[in-house]
């Protein structure tokens, strides 16, 4: 295994660190519902990709309800 022979200063490390950066995701809009959406990626506001439902997206009501059966088992 080779070995560092000497340590880097604090500054000489940073200005390596200089091109690490976040990328912006690349996003397109959602043809379905027109919202932003991740590229080849399923629209999680509708769950349409390539223009057909694959995933189920719960409505608000629907979460209410699973709610109200969950308090009632307790
Ligand atoms: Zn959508």
């Amino acid at each position: 295994m080779p070995k560092v022979k000497h340590r880097h200063s604090k500054s000489r490390g940073r200005k390596g660190r200089t091109h690490y950066k976040a990328v912006a995701p690349a996003l397109t809009k959602c043809p379905q519902c027109g919202k932003a959406r991740k590229m080849h990626h399923v629209c999680a506001y509708c769950g349409y990709f390539k223009g057909r439902p694959v995933k189920h997206i719960e409505t608000m009501e629907e979460r209410k309800e699973k709610r109200e059966k969950k308090k009632k088992k307790s």
